[in-house]
């Protein structure tokens, strides 16, 4: 007998056919993955016009959950980090986060990474696997669980844990398609960001699927030679790359761009760097979230000052840009991606060194609010950055 098949790995059309494959009608297939979906419980015999064959033919096909959550971190400020456990004994990371107004959840989209962000943990393992649809969407099932648990609702999503979306591209676009279709769980598109390190053809791509969702780009700095040492595979595109992609995305789709650029002492956090930044993105209609790195011990990253800080958002606030300093969530819980899932592995003092930061939040904002930033890199398996602060070209 066939492993019964993921609920939430299913397309709408998949699950009409497994039902008319035993004899039910398609009509069916709207109420049962609805209920299932939202309420986050399989009850087969509560749906209506099911009836006990009906129940007999199904259970022994489906699951609500192929994958469980194997561990549980709450954070002192209401930040709660899952590890989830896959199938195959593999580990995902996924973190709820409450912002003012809304609960957030960020999810993984890869176990481990390729793109190699110099200040990651989830990068300094290397990519071990794309995730399947089902096992993203089951980590929204088990942050809608963790927000219904506190009596919330999740309401906005960032794909901002492990993983380079764009590298996972399409089980992410399979993701959001289960995510948002109103006949399985109805999340609102315009609820979700995508982020990426700046690959530009998957932002091309994206702008073409109609998905309604956001994006968020890691720029970190406007000086490629400086890029591409943060972000060696963000960095194969030009600043110019990146941002004139970003802007067919947002004039294709008529969604939000967020910039996001991590802030390292000494290294990008200069007046010069914000100039840079300022003039890179002149003419253009994105919001920028500065992110200061978490203070990591063993790593050559340290965040900003908050008076660097602010003279870096003054530049760009003064030439026009839109400019937020987001707050880090859950640093006391290894919140940064990649964290959790290599204390758990054993990393050991690696990890402990490896988390620059947290999610994410920009007070208010109610989306963009991820991980995208990374984490540091821990001392066993430090990357090297060369130099106290890169000089503009
Ligand atoms: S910051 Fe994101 S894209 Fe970069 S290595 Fe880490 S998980 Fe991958």
């Amino acid at each position: 007998m066939d492993a019964p098949a993921p609920l939430a790995g299913l397309a709408y059309d998949d699950l009409a056919a497994l039902l008319a494959a035993r004899g039910m009608p398609a009509s069916h297939a709207e109420r049962l993955a609805g209920r299932a979906l939202r309420r986050g419980t399989l009850d087969l015999a509560s749906i209506p016009g099911l009836g006990p064959r009906g129940v007999a033919a199904l259970s022994p096909a489906l699951t609500l959950r192929a994958t469980t959550v194997v561990h549980r971190t709450p954070s002192l400020d209401g930040t709660t980090k899952l590890l989830v456990g896959l199938p195959d004994g593999e580990r995902v990371e996924a973190v709820l986060m409450p912002l003012a107004r809304s609960w957030s959840g960020c999810v993984s989209s890869q176990v481990g990474c390729g793109a190699a962000c110099a200040f990651c943990a989830s990068g300094l393992e290397g990519l071990r696997r794309s995730l399947e649809p089902f096992e993203i969407v089951e980590q929204v099932l088990h942050l809608a669980d963790e927000a219904r648990a506190r009596g919330q609702k999740l309401t906005n999503l960032v794909f901002m844990g492990m993983g380079e979306p764009m590298h996972a591209y399409d089980r992410v676009v399979g993701a959001i398609r289960r995510l948002t279709d109103p006949r399985l769980l109805g999340f609102g598109p315009s609820r979700i960001t995508v982020s990426t390190v700046g690959v530009v053809p998957g932002i091309l791509r994206l702008a073409q699927e109609r998905l309604g969702c956001h994006l968020a780009v890691s720029v970190h700095a406007a000086d490629d030679a400086l890029r591409r040492r943060l972000l060696p595979v963000g960095g194969q595109w030009s600043v110019e790359e990146v941002l004139d992609a970003a802007e067919v995305f947002r004039v294709t789709t008529g969604r939000f761009v967020n910039l996001q650029v991590t802030l390292l002492a000494g290294i990008n956090d200069g007046v010069e760097h914000a100039e840079r930044l300022a003039t890179a993105i002149r003419g253009r209609s994105f919001h920028v979230n500065l992110i200061p790195v978490n203070a990591v011990p063993g790593t050559p990253f340290v965040p900003p000052t908050q008076e660097v800080l602010d003279a870096f958002r003054g530049v760009l606030v003064a030439r026009g840009v839109i400019a937020h300093v987001r707050t880090r969530r859950g640093s006391d819980v290894a919140a940064a991606c990649g964290q959790l899932r290599r204390r758990a592995a054993g990393a050991g003092p690696a990890d402990d060194a490896a988390g620059a930061g947290g999610p994410a939040v920009t007070p208010g904002a109610g989306r963009g609010a991820g991980s995208g930033a990374g984490s540091g890199a821990g001392p066993g398996s430090a990357r090297t950055f060369r130099g106290p602060r890169a000089p503009l070209q």
